[in-house]
């Protein structure tokens, strides 16, 4: 069961990879689909493992995370 859910503000994302490296359950993945500046931005490839850490959204330089406690 996930105890956190995560949100992309895609427009947002860069496609740097911090978020993905240092999710601590590999929750999240670059996708391949792509926002209006030409990134492909990150999802939840695996949201039923997400804890709820936040640590994605702390890395995130571009605050394109938003973590939500369940
Ligand atoms: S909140 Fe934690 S477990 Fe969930 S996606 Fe972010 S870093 Fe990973
Ligand atoms: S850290 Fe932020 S900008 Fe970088 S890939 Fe993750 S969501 Fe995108």
């Amino acid at each position: 069961m996930a105890k956190g859910k995560i949100e992309v503000i895609k427009e947002r994302c860069k496609s740097c990879g911090y978020c993905v490296k240092y999710c601590p359950k590999q929750v999240l993945a670059i996708g391949k689909e792509v926002n209006s500046k030409g990134y492909e931005y990150v999802y939840a490839a695996n949201p039923d493992d997400c804890i709820g850490c936040a640590i994605c959204g702390r890395m995130c330089p571009d605050g394109a995370i938003d973590v939500y406690k369940l």
